[in-house]
């Protein structure tokens, strides 16, 4: 299959998903719906990917996302290279260009980016000559993690549109909330956002979601509840009184779930603090919590990114 209308996704760079079309986002997921099985099999090996260059470049800290790009590129039988640069003081502007000069001096034919400002995998992808994926920006977009929690969420409720999804927490510092909010609305799912006030920012109403301040009310009849980390490292002031009282108001709850649809999916971006978002009871219901789905998908979606970006590339060879 490839994608709903029979169009394909044609970008150089996957930067986010606000602006992509629903058959671009339906191409994706329908392709990665294939790299699930080939991942499943003992033989995980492909060629598609054979003599071409993936640069991972992490500015920013990240065990999940890193391993699941690198597994994806070697899957698809990619030279995989991890460049970690957190920690030194790279400045944005000039130095990321010198950075991208660099890297093009090597030619990669794929860069996989996370940076710890919004906005900065885009500056870097207008200087290099290579196919980009953001693998997370500041607060601003987490492509990769909206297109496997749309798979997940396809594979076990059989659709995206019509439903009802509840994303909970930490909206104001959540790349993964703005990248998720593009894609459920695009595809048709309704969007409610949940959070205490200092943590959801009244403009996201302009996108189209429905706003949240008490969690029980937010849950009645949902679908999906989708919960969101408290990113204290990108706080600077109290946002919240204390982790505890945070936990008691917005942690999820056998009882506060309760509120939701009975067979109501639970879905975490991971690293979870359980404690502060999520009770770890819940988070482990074998029956309810979608959170590992998510990382097996996670490897899939990524494969089918480096797979549909680099195509142009070995229709040309
Ligand atoms: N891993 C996700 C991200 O990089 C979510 C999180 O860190 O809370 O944005």
């Amino acid at each position: 299959m490839s994608g709903e209308y029979g169009l394909s996704f044609k970008r150089r760079h996957l930067l986010g998903i606000e602006g992509l079309q629903p058959f671009e986002i339906a191409d994706l997921l329908d392709r990665a719906d294939g790299y699930v099985e080939q991942s499943r099999r003992t033989d995980k090996k492909l060629s598609t990917l054979r003599g071409l260059t993936q640069v991972n470049l992490f500015f920013e800290n990240s065990t999940r996302t890193r391993t699941s790009f690198e597994l994806a590129g070697k899957r698809l039988g990619a030279d995989v290279v991890n460049m970690s640069v957190q920690g030194s003081s790279i400045k944005k502007g000039e130095t990321l260009i010198d950075t991208a000069m660099t890297l093009n001096a090597m030619h990669p034919d794929v860069l996989v980016v996370r940076h710890q400002d919004s906005g900065a995998v885009e500056l870097l992808a207008r200087h290099v000559r290579c196919a980009v994926i953001n693998a997370g920006d500041g607060s601003h977009e987490h492509p990769t993690q909206a297109l496997l929690d749309a798979l997940t969420i396809r594979r076990r409720k059989g659709r995206i549109e019509g439903l009802t999804v509840a994303i909970c927490g930490d909206v104001l510092h959540s790349r993964v909330a703005r990248s998720n909010l593009h894609l459920l609305l695009t595809m048709g799912a309704r969007v409610r956002l949940v959070g205490p006030p200092t943590l959801l920012p009244a403009s996201m109403r302009a996108f189209g979601a429905d706003l949240f301040f008490d969690m029980r009310k937010g849950l009645e009849g949902v679908d999906i509840v989708m919960m969101l980390r408290l990113q204290l490292e990108r706080m600077q002031g109290s946002y919240v009184p204390s982790t505890r009282e945070y936990f008691s108001l917005f942690g999820l709850t056998r009882d506060k779930l309760a509120h939701a649809k009975p067979d109501a999916l639970i879905m975490h971006p991971g690293p979870m603090n359980r404690g502060v978002e999520i009770d770890g009871v819940v988070a482990d219901d074998i029956d309810r919590s979608a959170i590992l789905d998510q990382v097996e998908m996670g490897v899939a979606v990524r494969m089918a990114c480096l797979d549909i970006l680099t195509e142009p590339l070995r229709e040309a060879a």
